[in-house]
């Protein structure tokens, strides 16, 4: 096994393929206290991609209420419950990864998920984490909690899938990052839907080929978002790039968001494969169940975003998700304007951080009418 550095762990790592990183690499912020669980995100990837034969069971894209939802079941919890480790000391993961764990003569620590492990992608959907008391919900605050988790490939820089496939059937494109499975190649022997620790790999049983998220290359490669981003109701996600953390650029919306103002965070990073969507933690569940998910900077990206109102770079930035069809490489804040841009910092979009406020008068001379929403 090679060395590789894996930042989101803050130490080296074994890996079965040396460091080789793309010229740059597609990632993404998702704010999960914006995500309503319309599942518009899900619809919108289902519509684009897994429409065919044999595609009937997928979602490339889900959303899960956690802490009970999971697609498939109990895809995390499975691992977690076999990973030898869990260790942190400060920033830095003491516990063994999924290529550290692997048992003799396996490549990654896995697990396959039954056929029935997909019949329920709404399992747990709004259920309370604890008891929930009759007219609990009136008073504030109480502990019942939940919140949704949306999830796609992570497009990660040590990706277990490729790892774990032996025909070398899986590839990271070196000029964005994303991962695909190359159909012609794949002879569907399922390593990777084992290997995938976030279970974004599915087997299609009419090809005999496996599938997973492709990132939407297609308008990735013409600088638009992906289908689930343009569509996302809730606006709670930006698609980017991101750098290294000591080429970190504040003007880049995701190096700022991730590495200069660490409000996101990889989801568990303690698997080892330095996954690139990156959650801004919901503020209002108990610290100690984030930190097992996000890792040890959930209580700082918690106080951060709580201070968002008092942090108009924040704010702005927070403020152009889902505001441009295009992706951002740069932004700017001028006052109480965000300016999004390409990487020649030509302006894509602008957006004001207070919208004004227009009074509609109860009657409209104009047409001679009193509106009907208008006391
Ligand atoms: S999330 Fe899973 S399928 Fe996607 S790149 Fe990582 S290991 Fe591969
Ligand atoms: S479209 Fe957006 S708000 Fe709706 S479920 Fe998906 S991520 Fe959440």
């Amino acid at each position: 096994m090679a060395r590789v550095y894996n930042w989101q762990i803050g130490r080296e790592m074994s890996y079965w393929y040396p460091e080789s990183r793309p010229k740059r690499q597609f990632a993404a912020v998702f704010d999960t206290n914006k995500c309503i669980a319309c599942q518009t995100c899900t619809l919108a990837c289902k519509t684009t991609w897994t429409s065919g034969k044999g595609q009937e069971y997928m979602l490339w894209n889900n959303v899960e209420t956690k802490p009970y939802g999971s697609y498939p079941l109990a895809w995390d919890l499975e691992l977690l419950e076999v990973l030898n480790g869990g260790r942190w000391n400060g920033r830095t993961y003491e516990g063994e990864t999924i290529f550290e764990s692997a048992p003799a003569g396996a490549r990654v620590l896995s697990w396959r998920p039954a056929a029935e492990d997909y019949a329920y992608p709404n399992v747990g959907e709004d259920d309370c984490a604890g008891q929930v008391d009759g007219g609990a919900g009136f008073s504030l605050p109480h502990m019942a909690w939940f919140y949704y988790l949306a999830r796609i490939c992570n497009h990660c820089t040590y990706p277990a899938c490729l790892a774990s496939c032996p025909r070398g059937s899986i590839y990271k494109r070196p000029e964005d990052g994303i991962v695909l499975v190359d159909q012609g190649r794949c002879r569907g022997y399922q390593e990777c839907v084992k290997g995938c620790p976030y279970k974004k790999v599915y087997f299609n049983p009419m090809t005999g080929t496996s599938e997973k998220c492709i990132a939407c290359f297609p308008k990735v490669e013409t600088g638009l978002q992906p289908q689930c981003f343009v569509n996302c109701i809730g606006k709670i996600r930006m698609a980017g790039y991101i750098s290294r953390p000591e080429a970190a650029r504040p003007d880049n919306p995701i190096d700022y968001l991730v590495h200069v103002r660490k409000v996101a965070l990889p989801l568990y990073p303690q698997f080892g494969l330095e996954p690139n969507v990156y959650y801004i933690p919901p503020v209002h569940v108990p610290p100690a169940f984030l930190r097992q998910m996000f890792g040890p900077g959930v209580d700082d990206a918690i106080e951060t975003y709580r201070n968002a109102p008092n942090d108009p770079d924040l704010a702005g930035l927070l403020a152009l998700f889902g505001s441009s069809e295009s992706v951002m490489m740069r932004w700017a804040r001028r006052g109480d304007e965000i300016v999004g841009a390409d990487d020649r910092g030509t302006p894509l979009v602008r957006v004001l951080m207070r919208e004004p406020v227009h009074v509609r008068p109860a009657f409209d001379r104009l047409y001679q009418i009193t509106r009907t929403n208008c006391p």
